[in-house]
């Protein structure tokens, strides 16, 4: 069994990141540029959106953090969307989701500039992933794929379940799984949480894919030997034995599914990092104009 050490990676791209930064300064050429429109004072948003900053010092891009109280008017929010759109210092931009109810997240994404659209969100990006055209891919499915990709995975032929169909990570990985790409090829089930029989989708599967939320709920029994297992969940779950009082539960038992892999990730340190340099990723390729030239 291999571990998919999603921390490793995602250093390893952060120094690729770095050099291509110290390239373009050399060049006579301005970094990348990363703002992130942040809502409200939701601490797990606040914790995404500081951790995405954080890793733009890292890497050596700017960013600019727009702060907004809650209580804003969705007329204001799209101004400052539209301010962002046409303000030639700013490659790529975020709305940190999710957005207090009043306003309609829908209408916000849309009214982003699929050209600075790097969390690949907008219908624009997504149509054209779909289309196989070149796309800001979503973070998530993007960082996973770059994990195939780096490890090697075997995906050709293969039968891939992932589990949890969200806009952002399920939909999108089925996609990519099924794609005609040297790490795609997949024969794809998307389940979700009317699928029946689940175990018996997960035990005809080569790769799973799992992102739906529920702490351990996939278990040994439901994994064939030799599978490949990719865990996206995060949920904080109590336990008195931790000094913060929590620990971090990815979707799939890991001790005992591990024992059946041929790879697995971990979480924490799998999934979730690649999510925040595929990000930095994107970003890159919005200041270098390489998404919408074909
Ligand atoms: P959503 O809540 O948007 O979607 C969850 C999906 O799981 C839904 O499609 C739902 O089905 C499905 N589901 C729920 N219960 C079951 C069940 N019993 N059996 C099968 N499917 C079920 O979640 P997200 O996609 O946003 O996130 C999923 C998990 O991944 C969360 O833990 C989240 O924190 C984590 N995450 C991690 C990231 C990272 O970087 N590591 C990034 C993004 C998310 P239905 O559609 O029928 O309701």
């Amino acid at each position: 069994m291999q571990i998919l050490d999603g921390k490793l990676l995602s250093q390893n791209i952060k120094k690729e990141l770095h050099y291509e930064v110290e390239n373009l300064k050399s060049a006579g050429k301005r970094p990348p540029h990363l703002a992130a429109i942040l809502v409200g004072n939701d601490g797990a948003s606040e914790t995404y959106v500081n951790h995405k900053v954080k890793m733009c010092k890292e890497v050596g891009f700017e960013s600019t953090l727009v702060r907004l109280d809650d209580n804003i008017s969705e007329d204001f929010l799209l101004e400052q969307v539209s301010r962002l759109n046409t303000d030639d210092d700013v490659d790529g931009f975020i709305v940190q989701l999710p957005l207090p109810a009043h306003i309609n997240e829908r209408k916000v994404t849309l009214a982003i500039d699929p050209k600075k659209d790097v969390d690949g969100f907008h219908p624009v990006n997504m149509g054209r992933m779909m289309l196989g055209m070149s796309a800001y891919l979503p973070a998530t499915p993007y960082g996973i794929v770059q994990m195939l990709k780096a490890y090697e995975v075997p995906t050709q032929g293969m039968h891939c379940t992932v589990v949890g169909r969200s806009n952002i990570v399920g939909k999108p990985m089925a996609v990519l799984m099924s794609r005609n790409h040297q790490f795609g090829n997949c024969t794809v089930t998307l389940a979700h949480s009317r699928t029946q029989c689940l175990k018996d989708h997960l035990l005809q599967s080569d790769i799973v894919i799992a992102a739906v939320g529920r702490p351990e709920m996939i278990t040994a029994d439901m994994i064939k030997e030799g599978a490949v297992v990719i865990d996206v969940g995060i949920t904080r779950v109590d336990d008195a034995s931790k000094k913060r009082g929590y620990r971090l539960a990815g979707d799939v038992k890991y001790k005992e599914v591990a024992e059946k892999c041929s790879f697995i990730t971990p979480v924490p340190g799998g999934v979730g990092p690649m999510t925040v340099i595929s990000l930095m990723k994107n970003t890159l390729k919005a200041n270098q104009n390489l998404v919408y030239t074909s």
